[in-house]
């Protein structure tokens, strides 16, 4: 750290270059540096956000961003090597705010949060650089969200619908398959890619082992899905700068696609690890520590970041951002600091818990506390037509299962209640990497809602989902399709479906 003699001899320095050169308010010297980050004296017109090219004792100039503006020194967090640059070293202002690029390009790339290729494929040609940080769009560029984002696992579609525009949480402990279901959402988009439904991809990898998310890009290689996916990844092993600049970099390349009127699908995995990251730049910086450490603008930050997420009204191209950040919790303790603030600022939260996940519900999700503040509005009326009944069923379960522990005699209507929502939860289980479309999630709920599995033992019950989604494949096919292109479970094709199931059960 620099003490006031090295400051003042600084300063010197600075006097001097401000008798040498022309443009001097642009000019300014290093203070002191570490840790990812640089106090600088002499830039007396920097801006917030502002890029700074810093001499390096490497050779190449070394990137930095400004950060904290104070009365006489300017704190910038460093995007590069940070051990090359010495105390005394030239700064130079650019003029220019921090952007990416953005683009076609960079569909079924792998990129770090600046944009540049990680994954050895050459170069990448954007078609603009958009601003790292942008003012979300107004109240009178918007419009309700309407239309679904199908996930393709049941229980969210069904209970918890996500609406394109939204803003959904997904929290839980660690391992409880957040990340499962935020790439489970980002395989089904295949069934949509070239139709006028399409969702373009940004999956924000953030202070993530590398390993794993090596992993997730082959599996979305393997699934078809990088073909209208990007990846943004700012590693476990990255410098905080990187990782703080990840979710906002992966927002502004979604933003591209939602001015050209599509819709994209956004996951931050995850903001707890974005929040370390900001804490760690803002200590270093020395802005005063707020609860668990926290700076105070820490709500800000992540309400701005998810504030962007909007869906548009066609007099501004109708794009819309979804947005799926997801937040690790301790214990399953909501009431933390990040997880509060995170639940405040969303739409809803899709809970997993860790005690379901390891009884073998998988979604490990808790159907009690999950939400979705925009409810049916963005489900198909077919999915409407079961969804309904479903919720009310499994609410009614919880309730009995709870005291029904105590007693033996109980009344046939009771039990009734208990054989169905036994079932349901069996049927809302689903594997990772299997998305379901909603003619088939609409086919098999309605089978249970409407009371057909009853008497299918709850161990059979995966058994059947499996065989009469083949059999409606196969055999109704008509069906299914006049169920998935209209969205509509009209009364002939209620019928058709209700002696679908019948004649499967009897076979
Ligand atoms: P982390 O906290 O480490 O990020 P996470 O909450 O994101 O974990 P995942 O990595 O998605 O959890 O999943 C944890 C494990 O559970 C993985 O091995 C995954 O394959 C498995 N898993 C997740 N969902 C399911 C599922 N529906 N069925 C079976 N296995 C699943
Ligand atoms: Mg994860």
């Amino acid at each position: 750290m620099a003490d006031t003699n090295y400051l003042l001899e600084v300063l010197e320095k600075h006097i001097a270059d401000v008798k040498s050169e022309a443009t001097v308010s642009h000019i300014g010297r290093i203070a002191e540096v570490g840790d990812g980050i640089a106090r600088i004296v002499g830039l007396r017109e920097a801006k917030q956000s502002e890029i700074l090219t810093c001499e390096s004792a490497a050779g190449k100039p070394v990137n930095a961003v400004v950060l904290n503006l104070e009365e006489d020194t300017v704190g910038a967090m460093i995007l590069g090597d940070y051990t090359s640059l010495n105390e005394g070293a030239v700064v130079k202002s650019t003029g220019r705010i921090l952007e990416v690029p953005v683009g076609d390009a960079l569909i079924g790339r792998v990129v770090n949060p600046l944009g540049e290729p990680l994954d050895g494929r050459g170069a990448i040609e954007p078609a603009a650089q958009y601003p790292i940080e942008k003012i979300a769009p107004g109240v009178i560029t918007r419009k309700g969200v309407h239309q679904p984002l199908q996930t393709g696992v049941k229980a969210i579609d069904a209970i918890i619908p996500i609406g394109r525009g939204q803003r959904e949480l997904i929290i839980g402990d660690r391992q409880t398959g957040k990340t499962a279901v935020a790439i489970d959402a980002i395989i089904n988009q295949k069934k949509f890619w070239k139709t006028d439904k399409a969702v373009h991809c940004i999956y924000v990898a953030i202070g993530q082992k590398e390993s794993k998310v090596a992993r997730i890009v082959a599996r979305l290689q393997e699934e078809g899905a990088m073909e209208y996916t990007t990846v943004v990844l700012a590693g476990a092993s990255d410098p905080a700068s990187l990782v703080f600049l990840a979710p906002f970099a992966g927002c502004a390349m979604g933003e591209y696609f939602m001015d050209k009127g599509k819709d994209v699908l956004v996951v931050y995995d995850d903001l707890s690890k974005h929040a370390v990251a900001y804490r760690q730049l803002s200590l270093l910086l020395r802005r005063p520590p707020g609860r668990e450490a926290y700076p105070g603008d820490i709500f800000y930050l992540h309400s701005r970041l998810l504030e962007r997420s909007a869906k548009l009204n066609a007099d501004y191209g109708g794009g819309s951002l979804t947005a799926l950040p997801v937040i690790e919790t301790q214990a399953g303790d909501v009431s933390a600091y990040i997880p509060t603030n995170v639940i405040s600022i969303t739409d809803g939260q899709i809970y997993l818990e860790t005690d379901l996940f390891y009884q073998g519900i998988r979604p490990a999700l808790n159907v009690g506390l999950s939400v979705s503040r925009v409810g049916s509005a963005a489900q198909t009326k077919a999915m409407k037509k079961v969804a309904g009944k479903l919720r009310l069923d499994l609410a009614q379960y919880r309730e009995l299962a709870a005291f029904a522990q105590f007693g033996s005699d109980l009344d046939e209507a009771t039990q009734k209640q208990l054989k169905r929502g036994a079932r349901l939860t069996e049927l809302l289980k689903q594997n990772q990497y299997q998305p379901l479309g909603v003619e088939q999630q609409v086919a098999v709920l309605y089978a249970a809602v409407n009371g057909y599995l009853d008497e299918v033992p709850v161990e059979k019950i995966r058994e059947f989902e499996a065989g009469f989604l083949s059999f409606l494949e196969s055999s109704k096919s008509d069906l299914a399709s006049a169920i998935r292109d209209t969205g509509e479970l009209a009364a002939e094709n209620e019928e058709a479906l209700k002696k679908a199931i019948e004649e499967f059960l009897i076979r």
